[in-house]
């Protein structure tokens, strides 16, 4: 048996099951072998319901009946009811104020329940218990429960899917192993680096997760894959590496007293932090290779000037003075129109004493500096006029959306590419701007999104690491107060304080947890709307207040926008999507409504909004959520400014991937854990570098190569 045979030569499979495996991404039998237990269940703790007592947390399997719903004669309150019966015994099941309940159950239907036992003696029920269908019983007739309960195995649970039952693969699976078809495979991680981390031989881990004979076998073979994965990421990041190293680029030195002159207009004196992290850019760009570097800074930190500076440093360069080919481009790719735009401006405040045009394309349309008619101002301009100067090297700076990525779009010499907010971006966008250029243009990528050790390793093993750790002076802490039901008068009494001196406020919506994201915006516009009409008609109803959701086409955010930069409004009712890196230094008190759903490292990007001037910044966390977990997470919130602490805490409490997109991510749940891991990510990339310097095709690790190739795209959002 080959890990790429097709499932189907191995296993007979019935076209809705076929379907049902294809939904799931399982073609190969290796797909199969991945497909990892969510779960495990002991047999101990399934129960008969004949053994059920009181007071017990229990598993049970059987089949509904008699389900009914009534109301609760003295309270009013609906009361769900009805009874389990599996062969050994029959029990009642309650659930009280779930009345949508009753109408998905059906009499006869079997499931799985989990809840406590309630009641005495012979009047004993579960209570609110969590039900599941499962297929399993239905196909084979007998009964689960018994199956399961003579089996003293661990029963790995898979992720739920209709048709493709966790029985079913178990069955399969176990005929594989006892036949061992499967003794013989290949492992992709190197005999040395496995005994070295003692993990399991690949063969014996796939057993151990799916059909383990002891929790621990489990755990050991998790950690196994997890390795697995977090290796092959890293041995691709090597070798990205690698190809950059051989590529050719542009190597230029840039002049000291030259780059003090561009500085020095600077309303301000550059922080200790922003000096050395242009020190590391410019010293990439006199080395033998294209720089590969992300440059992490809290919001405010102040990534563009430093950005700015580097354009200017790569676009008045001359990497060979031989030749007269005019000058180097650089290409500053923004994830929103509103902050292309933000750049945009900002960039024509560093440059416009210079003889450098700027370019900006966007969905929307095309600008550029300086118009012919008011060389102060802007103008726009068609996309093909734009797309020719940028073509022949006239405009040598151009900024954008992903509209920079389009084909049409083509440099002369491009030497830059600077990418804000990262990680708003998947690899491939980044690579498709970078290929842009031959040779290979320098790659300054930015973020202000504080991330743990283990995740930017993970995800940017292949970048260097520059840290922007110190705000420019003068900026004070935010005050975070949290606010219940009770504090919220309060709350509005001091933004209308702060609004009297002249300073403006946001105030932010929840985003609703829809899953049909077409819904969802229009469910966030809602709340954008009524929160907006509530302040008006209400706390704020002195106020000037403008909203901004993503409903709204890009003329309109540009508009508003526009109003609120220029104090033509006082507050802003917006979503959250609404938006990394806006700059208003005027505006220093937020109000985050509905705090509980955010995560930690989302509220801290939100708080970053206040802290762009020299005022006073406050931000409000409010939450009418009673749960536990909430207060602890927004009490770490309001104790402390450090985003890198909040997105350790987040990492801890919620998980990466309820952080950065289980989907989108790219990494499956086992690599998730493992980032929460850093001595396992630190072995697997000093592993993977290692064994790239020895042999960068992995000519010596076909196995390993082929690994690689079932890697997903990393991405964060
Ligand atoms: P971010 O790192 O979030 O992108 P910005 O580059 O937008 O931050 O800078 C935030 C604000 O700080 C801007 O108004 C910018 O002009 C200002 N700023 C940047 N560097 C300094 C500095 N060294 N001293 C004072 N203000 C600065
Ligand atoms: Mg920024």
């Amino acid at each position: 048996m080959e890990l790429l045979d097709l499932l189907t030569s191995h296993v007979r499979i019935d076209a809705v099951r076929a379907k049902a495996l294809k939904k799931l991404g399982i073609v190969t039998v290796r797909d199969l072998l991945y497909h990892f237990p969510a779960s495990y269940e002991a047999a101990g703790s399934i129960h008969a319901l004949a053994s059920v007592k009181e007071g017990e947390d229990v598993i049970v399997y059987g089949r509904l009946t008699g389900l009914a719903a009534r109301k609760a004669w003295t309270t009013k309150k609906t009361i769900a009811e009805g009874w389990i019966e599996d062969g050994t015994a029959r029990i009642k099941i309650m659930w009280f104020n779930q009345p949508y309940l009753a109408k998905m159950l059906r009499d006869g239907m079997v499931v799985k329940l989990v809840g406590k036992v309630a009641g005495k003696g012979d009047k004993i029920y579960i209570a609110n218990p969590e039900v599941q269908e499962t297929n399993a019983v239905k196909e084979g007739g007998d009964s689960l429960f018994q199956e399961r309960a003579q089996d003293e195995t661990i029963y790995p649970i898979y992720p739920e899917s209709k048709g493709v039952t966790s029985k079913w693969i178990f069955h399969i699976l176990k005929k594989w192993f006892d036949a061992g078809l499967l003794n013989d495979i290949n492992d992709p991680i190197p005999e040395d680096i496995r005994k070295k981390y003692s993990l399991p031989h690949l063969a014996q881990a796939l057993r151990d997760i799916h059909q383990p004979t002891q929790e621990k076998r489990y755990q050991v073979a998790q950690k196994r894959f997890a390795f697995e994965e977090v290796f092959a990421i890293q041995t691709r990041h090597a070798q990205e590496r690698a190809a950059i190293s051989a590529a050719d680029c542009y190597q230029f030195a840039t002049d000291a007293e030259h780059i003090k002159k561009f500085v020095d207009r600077f309303p301000f004196p550059l922080t200790g932090a922003q000096t050395r992290a242009l020190e590391s850019i410019f010293g990439d760009f006199n080395g033998m290779s294209a720089m590969s570097r992300l440059l992490e800074g809290d919001v405010g930190s102040g990534k563009t000037a430093v950005a700015a500076t580097t354009a200017y440093a790569v676009c008045t360069s001359r990497p060979d003075a031989t030749k007269d080919w005019g000058n180097l481009q650089v290409a500053y790719m923004a994830p929103t129109e509103i902050l292309a735009k933000q750049h945009f401006e900002s960039f024509i405040e560093y440059f416009k004493h210079l003889p450098i045009q700027i370019g900006l394309i966007t969905g929307s349309g095309c600008q550029k500096f300086p118009s012919k008619v008011d060389p102060t101002k802007p103008t726009s301009i068609s996309k093909a006029q734009l797309l020719k100067w940028v073509e022949n090297g006239e405009i040598p700076i151009l900024i954008g959306t992903h509209a920079l990525v389009y084909k049409k779009v083509q440099f002369k010499h491009l030497g830059q590419v600077i990418i804000d907010e990262q990680h708003r971006f998947g690899v491939k966008q980044r690579k498709a701007l970078t290929q842009k250029g031959a040779p290979m243009p320098h790659l300054l990528s930015m973020t202000a999104t504080p991330i743990p050790r283990t995740l930017s390793l993970t995800m940017y093993g292949d970048l260097d690491l520059t840290l922007l750790d110190e705000m420019p002076p003068g900026r004070k802490p935010t005050i975070t107060k949290y606010i219940g039901k009770d504090d919220e008068e309060k709350m509005y009494e001091h933004v209308c304080s702060e609004l009297k001196t002249g300073r403006q406020a946001y105030v932010i919506c929840p985003r609703i947890d829809e899953p049909d994201p077409e819904k969802e915006t229009a469910v966030e516009m809602k709340s954008v709307i009524a929160e907006a009409e509530r302040l008006r008609t209400g706390p704020l109803r002195e106020w000037r207040i403008g909203i901004m959701h993503g409903k709204m086409t890009p003329a309109e955010k540009d508009e508003v926008m526009a109003d609120f930069n220029a104090h033509r409004l006082d507050v802003l009712v917006a979503t959250s999507v609404v938006e990394v890196g806006v700059n208003v230094p005027n505006a220093t008190n937020i109000i985050i409504e509905g705090a509980e759903r955010f995560g930690l490292s989302q509220l801290h990007q939100l708080r970053g909004r206040v802290i762009r001037g020299t005022h006073q910044p406050y931000c409000f966390v409010s939450t009418t959520s009673k749960a536990a977990n909430t207060a602890i997470r927004l009490k770490a919130f309001v104790a402390t400014n450090d985003g890198f602490a909040l997105a350790e805490h987040d990492l801890e409490f919620r998980g990466a991937g309820e952080l950065y997109g289980r989907n989108q991510s790219g990494l499956s749940d086992l690599g998730m854990t493992a980032l929460k891991n850093l001595k396992l990510v630190e072995a697997a990339r000093t592993e993977a570098k290692n064994l790239v310097a020895k042999d960068p095709e992995l000519k010596k690790y076909p196995t390993l190569a082929e690994r690689l190739t079932h890697l997903g795209e990393l991405h964060m959002e």
